[in-house]
């Protein structure tokens, strides 16, 4: 049982969590940083406890401070919500060693699964598809990374195996650039991630990132709630989702849902999860497992009926999951635009003070949003300050409702890339087909 649950995150997801345990009439523990103070789920929560200054290394990230914040409240279960410390696995022993639930899977799953090339290895285990590549980490020697490389064939990516957050790849498109790029993703790596292990995979050059969403108990039972593509991305780091992704056929869905299902029962997966491919020429290529909740889970939610959130964290109070895959019917479309507070041009954040705030609504709509009038978005941290969800019975429909939700949407003070996302949105390519993750990009610079 969980009566009491400590939310070891900020922003929206804070009170996207928050309001779950409303619903589930769990006490919540907001924890913050001095800069987050001032915030909607702290003073909603029922208690809050600052554990740090604003700075995430010195708060959010300090998981001794976590850990007594937990203590001092005396809370049955940590939910890590996404970011921070919720793919650590270091992090959930702690919380599990300290007598807490972790809202998440088991920290060995966490470990097993952040770490890509044992990923990889289980997933081919399962008979999960994977991107051609070197099998394994690249050995310490050039002929045999020579060897490789024309072995998978050009362009190639070399990426870091403890890789996160689009950091830590680099294209290779010639041999002559080839040793050269291995050292410098291999001192990236070791610098951003304390780890310089880094594999190679054959650079598909137009596919769409096509996911799918996963729960599963500790009973055994596993439920897949469909696929979203993600391919609009900026930087790697992705810009519009949407659900379901399109042109893939039931039986596809089925045979990759099925594929998902039994690498969850191999690896014992616990709670919500989710599998990332790149999917070109009709061919699905799995290339990473998120071991937490997503950012762009309330597409899912919109055409399953599905609360993600709450089945976590009854999951994670040992709980059967709700549904099984026979009440799962997926209907309708919906699309999910992130917010941040962003120079339109430069990209660059844009902290400060909202001056002026007016939510989009009607039907169909949902904005998932920590945000209100005079509130100052902090220079600190991520810079998405909302989420406009919006559900239509075709994709079509979402879009036009999308289309007149961000048209509505007022923020004033900063800047933000609303502009860019109704361009987006009205875009008639994008309107038109599924495009391919390096689409976006080419538009920004054209
Ligand atoms: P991260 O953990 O940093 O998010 P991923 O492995 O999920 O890294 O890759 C992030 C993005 O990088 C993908 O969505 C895709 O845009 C690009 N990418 C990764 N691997 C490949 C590949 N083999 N070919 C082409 N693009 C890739």
């Amino acid at each position: 049982m969980i009566d009491k649950l400590v939310i070891a995150n900020r922003g929206e997801v804070a009170l996207r969590i928050l309001r779950a345990c409303g619903e589930l009439g769990i006490q919540t523990v907001a924890l913050h940083s001095e800069a987050d103070a001032d915030t909607k789920y702290v003073r909603l929560a029922k208690e809050s406890v600052c554990i740090g200054p604003a700075p995430a290394a010195a708060s959010y990230l300090n998981i001794p401070a976590v850990i007594a914040a937990a203590e001092v409240t005396d809370a049955s279960a940590i939910h890590p919500g996404y970011g921070f410390l919720a793919e650590n696995a270091d992090f959930a022993k702690h919380v599990e060693e300290s007598g807490f639930i972790f809202v998440g899977p088991a920290p060995e799953t966490i470990r097993l699964m952040g770490d890509k090339i044992s990923a990889i290895k289980m997933m081919r285990e399962a008979g999960v598809p994977c991107v051609p590549g070197s099998d394994g980490p690249l050995p310490d020697d050039a002929d045999a990374i020579m060897r490789i490389a024309a072995g998978i064939g050009y362009p190639i990516i070399i990426k870091a195996t403890a890789g996160g957050g689009g950091k830590g790849m680099r294209v290779v498109h010639t041999e002559a650039a080839l040793l050269n790029a291995w050292q410098l993703t291999r001192s990236e790596a070791q610098a951003a991630f304390a780890n310089d292990t880094v594999y190679m995979e054959r650079y598909l050059e137009k596919p769409r990132h096509v996911e799918f969403q996963v729960l599963a108990d500790t009973q055994g039972n596993v439920v897949i709630l469909g696929d979203r593509d993600c391919s609009m991305q900026r930087r790697h780091q992705k810009v519009l989702e949407e659900a379901p992704a399109l042109g893939i056929t039931d039986d596809m869905r089925h045979k990759m849902g099925e594929l998902c299902a039994n690498a969850c029962r191999l690896i014992g997966y616990r709670g919500a999860g989710t599998f990332e491919f790149l999917f070109e020429h009709n061919e699905f290529f799995f290339i990473e497992m998120n071991t937490r909740l997503q950012v762009e889970h309330p597409v899912t939610e919109a055409i399953s009926g599905i609360d993600i959130v709450r089945e976590q964290i009854q999951i994670a109070a040992g709980e059967p999951l709700s549904v099984s895959q026979d009440d799962i019917h997926l209907r309708g479309h919906a699309v999910e635009c992130r917010i941040n507070a962003e120079n339109p041009d430069t990209f660059m954040p844009s902290p400060g003070r909202i001056t002026q705030y007016h939510q989009p609504g009607g039907p169909g709509i949902r904005v998932d949003s920590h945000i209100f009038n005079n509130y100052r978005v902090p220079p600190y941290y991520d810079s998405l300050i909302a989420k406009v969800i919006a559900y239509g019975e075709t994709r079509e429909q979402a879009l036009v409702r999308m289309s007149g939700a961000l048209r509505e949407m007022v923020v004033d003070g900063i800047d933000t890339n609303i502009t860019l996302q109704r361009r987006l949105v009205n875009d008639a390519a994008f309107r038109q087909q599924a495009l391919d993750i390096h689409y976006l990009e080419r538009q920004l610079s054209s």
